[in-house]
């Protein structure tokens, strides 16, 4: 198995790169962002359990993401290519990650991809931020605009701003960001898996950078 991690702040751009390298290579994403999102929408007895801390802009408990994401890649094959966006976000989960892989596939992450970028760029991106609550798609109002003011280009819904996207609980998730998440920058150097990438620039840059490197 091929684990890939993609890591960086809140609006590093984690997602949307990963969406764009899932379309042109074998890559398979797997947000555990995305995969919440989802329980909210059903409203599962986890959904709301993590809608709490996500609208708090806390972390969901380590062993339910663990749990999630190991029940997720154990449905797939010993030779599949996974890019992991959101996922570890903490010591305790990348140890984890590390102990599932070891045992369960006998493999190892065998690249993370650290998109760097400053604290203004990221509340600019954010801020800007709109997804579709119905496919998924990620838009920014100045930079990856709809056609049609509001509307999805893919599926025709209403785009809508993440409610942990308003800007009280953005503070509260870069601050969480720098206690829990940052370490791991140093946790995978000293692994010798660690790519930095400068993740200032358009999509396709910040793609192309990663790709070289796959
Ligand atoms: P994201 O879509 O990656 O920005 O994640 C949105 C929210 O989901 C985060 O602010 C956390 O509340 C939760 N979340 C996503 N991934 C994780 C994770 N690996 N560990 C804990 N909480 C997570």
């Amino acid at each position: 198995m091929n684990t890939a991690i993609l890591l960086g702040a809140p609006g590093a751009g984690k997602g949307t790169v990963a969406a764009l390298i899932e379309e042109q290579t074998s890559y398979v994403q797997l947000s555990t962002g995305d995969m919440l999102r989802e329980c909210i929408a059903q409203q599962s007895p986890l959904g709301k359990q993590a809608k709490e801390c996500m609208d708090r802009g806390e972390l969901v408990p380590d062993d339910v993401v663990v749990d999630m994401i190991s029940a997720r890649m154990a449905n797939g094959s010993a030779d599949d290519s996974y890019l992991l966006d959101g996922f570890p976000r903490t010591e305790q989960q990348a140890v984890k990650l590390d102990a599932v892989l070891a045992k369960t596939y006998g493999s190892a992450v065998c690249a993370v991809f650290f998109m760097d970028v400053s604290e203004s760029t990221v509340v600019e991106r954010i801020s800007g931020r709109r997804v579709c609550p119905k496919c998924g798609a990620v838009y920014h109002i100045a930079f990856v605009p709809t056609a049609v003011e509001g509307i999805c280009d893919h599926c025709g819904s209403s785009v809508i701003q993440r409610t942990d996207d308003h800007e009280e609980t953005v503070l509260n998730r870069l601050r969480v960001y720098h206690d829990q998440t940052a370490a791991l920058v140093n946790y995978y150097r000293n692994k010798q898996v660690l790519v930095e990438i400068d993740a200032s620039g358009t999509v396709a840059e910040n793609a192309r950078q990663i790709l070289e490197k796959l």
